[in-house]
């Protein structure tokens, strides 16, 4: 009895799965379906309407990745990187996504020793990050504060993202890393999830902070390079 009870939850939680997902596919596509029809007809594309087709496009390459990154997840490749460097990256990315709308403040270690870690697993940390920090900002009043620091004793480096969003409950905080928790319409309850197992990947550790009203901190730990630490050659960051 209990394994076809078992059993009838994953296929209940598979359901749900599905579900989320194709309606997460399909609303994107309509949309840019929509404009493809009125251009079809002569109508020229206009600067905003290219613009979200732009987002929505986007999005669905984003959520694919996801699924893709969870269902089958990649193997970390390490390599000597300047983690401040590959945060100002993907903080270049995110502003000129979402710059208008977000105050961005980054307060980088000047001396940062390098890090042991796969940039592009770690780049995919920051904008799940950074994504659900601008999606619990309110428009046009979201901060995000990004800070790097090094533990000498520990040999890890820190960074923490702060945002002034709509902040978590109790009951929310203790399922952030869950797979397939979410709050959203629209979620698919799969960024923080891989960011966790890549942090774990990375020897790492992660810990979050959260008020309801008042924002969320995520801070997390990872290595830096020690001598001898092997390199892949050619991966570079
Ligand atoms: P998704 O964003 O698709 O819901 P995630 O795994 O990235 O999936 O996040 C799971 C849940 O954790 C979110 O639905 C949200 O409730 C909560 N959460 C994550 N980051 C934040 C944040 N910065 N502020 C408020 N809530 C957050």
């Amino acid at each position: 009895l209990q394994e076809s009870v078992s059993r009838q939850e994953r296929l209940a939680s598979l359901g749900k799965l599905v579900a989320g997902v194709a309606h997460e596919i399909r609303s994107p596509l309509t949309s840019v379906t929509g404009y493809m029809q009125f251009w079809n007809k002569g109508h020229a594309p206009s600067a905003k309407s290219l613009n979200i087709v732009n987002r929505e496009l986007r999005r669905l390459a984003t959520m694919t990745d996801q699924l893709l990154e969870f269902a089958r997840p990649s193997k970390a490749v390490f390599t000597e990187c300047d983690l401040n460097g590959l945060i100002n990256r993907s903080v270049q990315f995110f502003a000129d996504a979402h710059g208008g709308d977000v105050q961005i403040y980054c307060q980088m270690q000047d001396d940062l020793p390098p890090a042991y870690i796969d940039p592009h697993q770690i780049e995919q940390v920051l904008s799940n990050i950074m994504y659900n920090a601008y999606q619990a900002m309110e428009s046009g009043r979201g901060i995000l504060e990004i800070t790097t620091w090094h533990e000498k004793e520990t040999g890890m480096l820190g960074t923490a993202i702060k945002d002034n969003g709509c902040g978590m409950s109790k009951e929310v905080l203790e399922q952030i890393f869950e797979p397939f928790f979410t709050t959203k319409a629209k979620g698919t309850g799969l960024g923080m999830a891989i960011a966790h197992e890549i942090i774990k990947a990375h020897k790492g550790s992660v810990l979050v902070e959260s008020e309801p009203n008042r924002g969320t901190t995520i801070k997390f730990l990872l290595p830096e390079y020690r001598r001898g630490d092997s390199c892949v050659e050619g991966f570079n960051c």
